[in-house]
């Protein structure tokens, strides 16, 4: 068992214009205090990416991107490139948000070629995976989610992270049992190691889906919870900090 850090990543959606980078700037300022162990990340609209680099300063706030186009550049109008998404300042990049699993109908393999291009770039690639709640409901998570590391995990677990997100529980206000999530992320944990071997313990898993306050100290607690990827709690310095602040 390695002794992984905790990374808090915080998905802003599509929320925040400019007015929004005081909130950036508090986290920064927050972050230079934290203890080794945690790492804290924002993703903000590509729109505030560079700006947003600037305004956390020269602290260890980490800024990182939402998605990603897989190609190096290109006749792809409207995307952006792993390397336009690190010019601007970002080192880490969601890939396979059920979002756009759903709304933008990413498949597997396509972002399998995301995360291999943004560690092509030098990031790290945060895939998520996580079942509806009627695969849920069909008993089938771990199935689900199995399916979803073999087609879009990249082949190397160096600049790898992995988030599961159950779908019903984003933005809904619930979440699974503690022992569900422990359940699923030591099967996550399972067929990381079987897939990376060694390198398999290294790579966080991190849980997303309504991570609030008032609950986060409970799931960082699970055993391989390496951190959280949070949705509407990572709009306010307030909120997110405390969530920071449970790692
Ligand atoms: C998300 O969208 O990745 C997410 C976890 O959202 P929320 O925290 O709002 O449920």
């Amino acid at each position: 068992m390695t002794d992984r850090p905790k990374l808090i990543a915080g998905n802003w959606k599509m929320n925040g214009t400019a007015a929004a980078l005081a909130e950036i700037a508090a986290m920064a300022d927050a972050a230079r205090d934290l203890p080794g162990h945690v790492t804290v990340a924002v993703c903000p609209p590509a729109t505030l990416i560079d700006r947003a680099r600037a305004a956390a300063g020269d602290g260890p706030l980490v800024i990182g991107a939402q998605d990603v186009h897989a190609a190096a550049d290109g006749a792809f109008t409207g995307c952006v490139s792993a390397a336009m998404l690190n010019d601007a300042g970002a080192r880490l990049v969601i890939v396979g948000h059920s979002e756009r699993r759903a709304d933008c109908h990413e498949t597997d393999a396509d972002i399998r070629a995301k995360a291999e291009a943004v560690q092509a770039a030098g990031m790290t690639a945060i895939v998520c995976v996580g079942e509806t709640a009627a695969q849920r409901d069909a008993g089938t998570t771990l199935t689900v989610i199995g399916g979803q590391l073999d087609g879009s995990l990249p082949a190397s677990a160096a600049g790898l992270a992995v988030a599961y997100e159950p779908v019903w529980a984003i933005g809904s206000g619930l979440t699974p049992t503690i022992a569900q999530v422990g359940g699923i992320h030591a099967a996550i944990r399972t067929n990381l190691v079987a897939r990376y071997g060694d390198a398999g313990e290294g790579v966080s898993i991190l849980y997303g889906g309504s991570v609030k306050p008032a609950n986060a100290a409970e799931l960082l607690a699970v055993a391989d919870v390496d951190g959280a990827l949070v949705g509407g709690a990572s709009l306010t310095a307030a909120d997110f900090l405390a969530i920071v602040r449970a790692a």
